[in-house]
């Protein structure tokens, strides 16, 4: 691996496909893998992830919004992509894109077939979501009556696929209520298919879901976080590869006398004589001001470098008194176990998916085939 000369986001397109491998080997032959490539795939890069993943022949993907799909469309993306959370304003550009929106309320029902009316689309591809439990967007089980009358009044559509979302598919904790939320999903499914008179796809599981409930996996399954590298579980963790590894370099260092401060609202007071690394990387990277102060850690040759005093806008101080280094050294924020986003993520009480969700767009992208 290249040695950093400024901070970059390491993207491993070899550990992406052992990621995507390790999923496949966890289903049946003919469940479909749907891949979530929402916010620039985990803070990645979606437009090489998801042309990869196509290469690998993945069956669909998701993202959260219209651009996000239309993104995908001007980088060659030929495969359905799922938009989890589309809005009424961008339904043409939906349809002139061919992305295929999940319908959650009567709302945006009504809105889609109104405007695929409108550009005169007969069987659009649509996805209905239905509430389960998480209760953030869906219909719920009482609507299926409603839905199916629109559906008789319009041509228009065509019910693709159902789906519903685990709300605590990686608790075990949680095991009953997430049993009950399947349940739940597949007696829906039924009543709806029977009355639709069709069997649309059917999926509930994101990547927890589907190492914790095989039994759930039904026609697709829906991974995000797995693809990137997580597993959700101390033990998973360790049959994945973290796709993105964020490095830097040492760009000063200093060596601070006993009584002086350290940054801004001189939040760092030395007791003793100390020596620091300043590195080119801040909030407006990503790495949010809870990592200060003693809190989160980076990797300079092998070994841990605490945060000292406010985390800056464009760069954080370091300690490494204790670490033999220099001007121009490299530096790890996260990358594989045991430095890991997941890891670096704890020391700030957040969790994997906030942190590789966050690296800045202005950090340059850098891709290992
Ligand atoms: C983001 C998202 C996923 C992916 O979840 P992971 O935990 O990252 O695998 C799946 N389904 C829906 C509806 C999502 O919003």
């Amino acid at each position: 691996m290249p040695k950093a000369q400024e901070t970059v986001l390491e993207i491993d397109l070899k550990a992406l496909k052992h990621n995507f491998e390790y999923i496949k080997s966890k289903l049946q032959k003919d469940t479909k893998v749907l891949a979530v490539v929402k916010a620039f795939a985990y803070g990645s890069h979606a437009e090489s992830i998801a042309g990869f993943l196509q290469d690998l022949d993945v069956d669909y993907f998701a993202v959260a919004y219209v651009s996000e799909g239309v993104a995908l469309r001007d980088a060659g993306i030929v495969k359905p992509i799922l938009v989890l959370h589309p809005q009424a304003v961008n339904f043409k550009t939906l349809i002139e894109r061919c992305l295929e929106p999940s319908l959650y309320n009567a709302k945006i029902l009504n809105e889609f077939i109104a405007v695929a009316s409108e550009e005169q689309q007969t069987n659009y591809p649509v996805h209905i979501k239905f509430n389960t439990g998480l209760n953030r967007l869906g219909f719920w089980e009482n609507d299926i009556d409603y839905i199916i009358s629109k559906l008789k009044t319009t041509n228009s559509v065509f019910i693709t696929s159902l789906f519903s979302h685990l709300a605590a598919s990686e608790d075990l904790s949680e095991k009953e209520f997430t049993l009950q939320q399947i349940r739940n999903f597949k007696a829906i499914a039924e009543n709806f298919s029977e009355k639709l008179g069709h069997q649309p796809m059917l999926h509930v599981c994101n990547t927890s879901g589907i190492l914790n409930y095989p039994e759930a996996h039904l026609n697709m399954v829906r991974t995000g976080i797995g693809l990137y590298g997580f597993g959700n579980s101390e033990k998973e963790n360790k049959n994945f590869i973290p796709v993105a590894t964020l490095k830097s370099v040492i760009s000063q260092i200093h060596h601070i006398e006993k009584g002086e401060t350290v940054g801004y609202n001189r939040a760092y007071k030395s007791d003793a004589m100390v020596k620091t690394a300043t590195i080119p990387i801040g909030h407006a990277d990503g790495i949010g001001r809870q990592y200060g102060n003693g809190k989160g850690y980076v990797i300079i040759n092998n070994k841990p470098a605490h945060i000292i005093g406010n985390v800056c806008m464009d760069m954080i101080m370091v300690d490494v008194t204790e670490i033999d280094c220099k001007e121009g050294d490299e530096v790890v924020i996260f990358g594989n176990h045991p430095y890991s986003a997941s890891d670096f993520s704890k020391t700030a009480q957040t969790i994997s998916y906030e942190i590789i969700t966050a690296v800045s767009q202005r950090i340059k992208r850098v891709f290992l085939t």
